[in-house]
């Protein structure tokens, strides 16, 4: 690590030599070729009640799909997978399947070496969509029209499964390209070759979907202009901001959101372009902080170190990303938290404090002894926050800032429903999100297809009244009152 003195920070493009950068962000899992794609469906005992099936967030039918690999059958294993699953294709590439399907796959019980649930999966829908024709038929027109706020994975989900049922849909999307994280967040190497992109271009070919890139909601359009103008609101609009440290100095140069960061990185088409430090401390323990770090350290930084402050078990990223992360060269230093930035004389942030830290009674706390990082570039991954003004002038029910949904995704005000990262009690994965996304679907499509509901007994009052209505006609009238 550099002096902490250094009033210079190393803040440099072109770490590498031009032609390395397309190698080191090359893809993180390679496709399975066809043979390999057989012998590896052989390894499945195609469980009756599989585990896998259970652990998957969308339900796909795991057996089904490799039993269909195996039978040579890739189309319609895409087809079995993209039917629960729409964004099968980026699930395959970013799924953490060790803490999902392939931890509770027998085969990793009984032997520690799962069937590679994922790298199947990207076979097929892989195959699918260089080969194929989009697998689904939209329903007769409804006549209903949807607004989806956000073109995440939530809102992507959501929007094709409405369309598939014959809905209109238009989605509101606040930034210029459709995708959320898939195209701004993913860390580059796990999405490659413009996936995110291919498989939007996918998802939209079932038609009755269109994209207004560029509107925001409360920027640009209403809450209450959308649930006037449509028949149901789907919002799924993610985590917006990041938490803040809460340190003094945070908004100089040199301290970084890590999400802003990945967000250029993704966008750039030429990584040798993207300056980074030569020292890096990245604060976190999820998988923005592995992403950041790895990234960086791909980028040619000399020193990057992940800061976390509890032990490696409470880390958020999974023990494949820990050992991603190792894998690549960066450090992780466990029970540390920042106290301090340290500045130069150009207000640039070039140091950090750390203070080490235990668990005393149950409660984590710090030990009273600390150690100062120089460094040219900090970021800061500790998660992310959802819209809170946006949420709060809506009017609708959060819990803990994310919005309140039922077990179907509908909010406290009726005819608006919610998914993904904004909604409270989420899991923060692709793959939940696209969950969300198809269950507020099939609750949205229920609530607009559904007849009036009959009202118990009003049909015998009606009919009552009829009768008295026939009686009181053949009986003399009552004499009336005439003013006079
Ligand atoms: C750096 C990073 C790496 C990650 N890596 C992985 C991974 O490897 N695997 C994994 O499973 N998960 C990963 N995740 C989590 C995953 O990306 C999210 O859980 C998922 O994208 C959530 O989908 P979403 O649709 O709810 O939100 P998002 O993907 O955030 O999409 C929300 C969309 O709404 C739009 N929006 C926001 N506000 C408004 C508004 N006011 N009006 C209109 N549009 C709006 C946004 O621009 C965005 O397009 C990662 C997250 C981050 C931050
Ligand atoms: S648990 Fe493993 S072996 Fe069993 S069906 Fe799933 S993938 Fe195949």
């Amino acid at each position: 690590m550099g002096s902490i003195d250094s009033a210079i920070r190393d803040v440099r493009t072109g770490r590498l030599p031009a032609e390395d950068y397309a190698d080191v962000f090359s893809d993180l899992h390679p496709p399975l070729t066809r043979h390999e794609a057989f012998v590896e469906s052989d390894r499945c005992y195609f469980c009756y009640d599989a585990p896998c099936m259970n652990a998957c967030p969308t339900g796909i039918d795991i057996p089904l799909f490799i039993r269909e690999i195996n039978a040579d059958n890739p189309t319609g294993s895409a087809k079995t997978i993209l039917s629960e699953n729409i964004l099968g294709g980026m699930c395959a590439r970013v799924c953490p399947t060790e803490t999902l399907c392939e931890q509770a796959c027998v085969r990793e019980i009984a032997e520690g070496k799962p069937v590679k649930i994922g790298l199947l999966q990207r076979y097929a829908t892989d195959h699918l969509m260089a080969n194929g024709k989009h697998p689904f038929q939209r329903a007769e027109p409804s006549g209903k029209s949807v607004a989806v706020v956000g073109a995440g994975p939530a809102g992507l989900s959501a929007a094709h499964r409405l369309a598939m049922r014959g809905h209109d849909v238009t989605i509101f999307e606040a930034r210029p390209k459709a995708g959320g994280l898939n195209e701004y967040g993913i860390a580059a190497y796990k999405t490659p070759d413009d996936f995110a992109q291919k498989e939007l271009d996918f998802i939209l070919e079932i038609g009755g979907i269109t994209i207004q890139n560029d509107k925001a909601l409360g920027r640009d359009v209403s809450l209450d202009a959308l649930h006037a103008g449509f028949d149901a609101v789907f919002l799924g609009i993610g985590l917006p901001s990041v938490n803040e440290l809460g340190l003094e100095g945070e908004d100089a140069a040199g301290c970084i959101d890590a999400v802003d960061y990945i967000s250029v990185l993704r966008q750039s088409d030429d990584l040798s372009e993207i300056a980074v430090g030569r020292d890096v401390v990245v604060i976190g323990g999820g998988m923005t902080a592995i992403d950041v770090a790895v990234q960086t350290k791909l980028l040619g930084a000399e020193n990057v170190i992940i800061a976390y402050r509890r032990g490696p078990e409470h880390m958020n990223a999974s023990a494949f990303e820990q050992e991603l992360a190792l894998k690549n060269g960066v450090i992780i230093r466990h029970w540390l938290q920042p106290r301090e930035l340290t500045r130069n004389e150009h207000g640039e942030v070039c140091g950090i404090t750390l203070d080490y830290t235990a668990i005393t009674d149950g409660r984590l706390s710090v030990t009273g002894e600390s150690i100062t990082l120089a460094s040219d570039q900090i970021f800061k991954a500790i998660g992310q926050a959802p819209a809170a003004t946006l949420l709060a002038e809506a009017g609708i029910a959060l819990s803990r800032g994310r919005i309140s949904v039922d077990e179907e995704g509908r909010t406290s005000i009726p005819g608006i429903w919610a998914g993904g990262d904004c909604v409270a009690d989420g899991e923060d994965l692709t793959v939940a999100a696209v969950q969300d996304g198809k269950i507020a679907a099939e609750s949205i499509h229920r609530a607009l297809m559904q007849k009036p509901e009959k009202v118990a007994g009003f049909v015998e009052a009606v009919m009552a009244d009829n009768a008295r209505a026939t009686d009181s006609a053949h009986k003399p009238s009552h004499p009336r009152h005439v003013a006079g």
